[in-house]
């Protein structure tokens, strides 16, 4: 009998059709009741929706308070090299034209020391990302880039690829700064095996030197910053969300878009060289697309994006110098 239910079981939804198309089979009360049983069980079943990812800006905003002391107080940015890319790769559909990527960092100011996120890279990284074409990268701009992380109370990156991690790895100075880095274990575990280039490469025993964080989905990480776990364009990719004592709130997306035309529009990248989780960039995208509308004193910034840049820099809302 137990094989007669299991061979129900097996052929559900169509078990209650199993007793019809064999109607000849010995078959005992109970066991009709296990074949009609499947098929009812399966009709009740909802059907398994694939997980989206999603966040919460009320429990972010929450998180942000949650440590206790003064907020920050201004935010800048430094590009120190550019990638030369048709706009069609940032952004699925976009014309064939051409578009600056901005290779930048970011330097958040408290009264007494400054967090940055991410950390810049040197010439030999940057030169992985030309794939052989030549592109411009800024040494003296670089320069600054390294006094900032030398210079910082603590660092963070919003994912590992090299043009934001390397800076702390691939660099005369990385034992100094692993001890104020702080790394996901999803950051680390890419970095140990499947690291982006070379360069970038830990071994277990240089990843013990930094500081290895690991959280379900929001970290409370130093006041008015939140740290948002945010997988898909890499394994360790995370959001920052930082309130500063004004009020005004950022959102740091990393590459979640290398274009803000990707959350104005909806669009993923296209970009062949790349492997993401598309569908979770887009449950991504569109939790960001709904913000930018509904969140008015939230700027969404994207790493990559030199005319958002240039947009923020203008009124003040992000500084053009690091200090
Ligand atoms: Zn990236
Ligand atoms: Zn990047």
């Amino acid at each position: 009998m137990f094989a007669v239910v299991l061979l129900c079981g097996i052929l559900a939804p169509g078990s209650t059709a199993f007793l019809w198309l064999f109607p000849k089979f010995p078959y005992t009360q109970p066991m009709k009741y296990a074949c009609h049983l499947f098929t009812l069980a399966l009709l009740l079943t909802p059907p398994q929706r694939e997980q989206t990812w999603t966040a919460n800006i009320g429990q972010i905003r929450q998180a942000s308070r949650m440590i206790p002391g003064p907020a920050p107080l201004r935010i800048n940015v430094l590009k120190f090299a550019e990638s030369r890319r048709a706009k069609k790769f940032s952004v699925k559909g976009a014309p064939d034209e051409p578009s600056v990527q901005a290779r930048t960092v970011f330097q958040i100011m408290y009264a007494d020391g400054y967090v940055m996120l991410d950390s810049g890279m040197d010439q030999q990284v940057h030169n992985f990302f030309g794939r052989g074409v030549a592109e411009p990268f800024d040494p003296e701009a670089a320069k600054q880039v390294e006094r900032a992380v030398r210079g910082a109370r603590a660092i963070i990156v919003t994912h590992e690829h090299g043009d934001h991690v390397a800076g702390v790895i691939h660099t005369p100075f990385g034992n100094e700064l692993a001890s104020k880095t702080i790394l996901t274990r999803d950051q680390v575990q890419t970095l140990l095996t499947n690291p982006q280039m070379p360069e970038i490469k830990l071994t277990p025993e240089a990843a013990s030197r930094y500081h290895i964080v690991d959280y379900e989905k929001y970290l409370p990480f130093a006041p008015g910053i939140v740290l948002i776990k945010a997988p898909g364009h890499t394994p360790g990719s995370q959001m920052v969300y930082v309130v500063l004592a004004s009020g005004r709130e950022y959102l740091f997306i990393g590459d979640i878009a290398w274009h803000m035309d990707g959350v104005r529009n909806l669009k993923g990248k296209d970009a062949p060289w790349i492997q993401e989780d598309e569908t979770t960039l887009i449950s991504q995208l569109s939790w960001l697309n709904g913000l930018s509308k509904s969140e008015k004193n939230l700027f969404i910034i994207a790493s990559h994006d030199d005319e958002q840049r240039l947009d923020l820099i203008k009124p003040g809302i992000l500084g053009s110098k690091l200090e």
